[in-house]
């Protein structure tokens, strides 16, 4: 019996997103997915699990999640209104391809996180593309001014942008704002970053912009999945029509507002991490690699010599985990910063393979 592939052609067309190779050897450095490699504290472990013992399992979370989105609003100082949870940033960012930009054109400035298109192909919007300059990946913030005043397109900019690192000058964002009918900018990494890198005084300007963040990264949080967004609250509640209700579940809920009751030790590793990746791109430039200033937990990096592929391999064989990210990432690796032991693992590695690559 023959069968036809009953999905939409664009869907049957899409090479599914990848999932993490077959490992040749025990893992020593896990450098590929910008996990944190610190776990969440016991303490905070012990207070989620006790509170959720006492919660009732058999109940749907409550409607809106209103504590997680109080105690997000309060550590930014903001209104709940302006807060949409959603089970990861990622399910934000397809409510809000459908709400903004389905059936529609949305601008992406590759490389960029390589989820985008996807989302894209299930809203039905149309991609344009602007593509990062030079050897730094930065914006290339005229064109993509032009291509937004030229069509009404929706621009998604990640910034500091998955994987190169590259963060957008709020002030260009700015620019965006006005020029698109609403800016979508994904700042999954902007703890890693400079305070200056947060666009949300843009929503404290009325503009039209909404602001995507997550707990998975510099919260350490990516095993539940507690992602929201920020925007003046007529957006907010456009966005919240494209969310399922009760995405996040519970044990997100209770884990989300015990991490937030005490951001101290989150920031204090998200120091450690920043003072990691300048550690590493210094050692890394030192042996000749290219590497675009970063601004995320993670480095883009050309290995001296190129041949990124073969590299990845043999790191791979030295249980060494590092992400390739095909043609569209040139010749470059993504290396997500880790513990200091995974990062020498990582340094020695690279170092070894190279120098044995340019011996004759
Ligand atoms: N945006 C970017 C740029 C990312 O890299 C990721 C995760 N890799 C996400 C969003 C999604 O994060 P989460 O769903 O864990 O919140």
């Amino acid at each position: 019996m023959t069968r036809e592939n009953p999905a939409r052609p664009g869907i049957a067309a899409f090479a599914a997103y990848r999932l993490v190779p077959d490992l040749p050897v025990p893992v020593r450095a896990k450098l590929d997915f910008n996990e944190s490699p610190y776990d969440v504290p016991d303490e905070v472990k012990e207070k989620v699990l006790s509170r959720l013992k006492a919660r009732r399992w058999s109940l749907y979370p409550e409607f809106g999640a209103t504590r997680l989105r109080e105690a997000i609003a309060a550590s930014l100082g903001r209104s709940p209104e302006e807060v949409v949870v959603g089970n990861g940033s990622g399910e934000l960012l397809l409510a809000a391809m459908n709400v903004f930009a389905g059936g529609g054109r949305l601008l992406l400035t590759p490389p960029t996180f390589s989820l985008y298109p996807q989302l894209a192909l299930l809203a039905q919007a149309e991609v344009a593309t602007v593509p990062l300059s030079g050897d730094d990946f930065l914006f290339d913030e005229e064109a993509i001014l032009r291509a937004v005043r030229a069509w009404p397109t929706v621009p998604l900019i990640c910034s500091p942008n998955n994987p190169t690192g590259t963060p957008a000058d709020p002030a260009f964002l700015r620019k965006l704002a006005d020029a698109a009918p609403v800016a979508l900018l994904d700042q999954a990494y902007v703890d890693f970053a400079p305070p200056e890198a947060s666009a949300l005084a843009l929503v404290d300007e009325g503009r039209n912009v909404v602001v995507f963040r997550t707990l998975s990264k510099a919260y350490a949080a990516a095993g539940f999945r507690i992602g929201y967004a920020v925007a003046r609250p007529d957006l907010v509640r456009e966005l919240a029509k494209a969310v399922l209700p009760f995405s996040v579940d519970q044990a997100s809920e209770e884990l989300g507002v015990a991490l937030l009751e005490d951001p101290g030790p989150a920031r204090a590793r998200v120091a450690e991490l920043v003072r990691e990746r300048e550690r590493m791109a210094a050692a890394l430039r030192g042996m000749g690699a290219k590497v675009a200033p970063s601004a995320g937990n993670f480095l883009f990096v050309e290995p001296p010599g190129g041949g990124s592929e073969s590299v990845r391999t043999e790191l791979l064989g030295r249980g060494i985990l590092v992400r390739d990210l095909g043609p569209s990432a040139g010749d470059r690796l993504r290396v997500s910063i880790g513990l200091r032991e995974e990062n020498d693992l990582f340094l020695a590695g690279l170092r070894e393979i190279t120098e044995r690559k340019g011996a004759p």
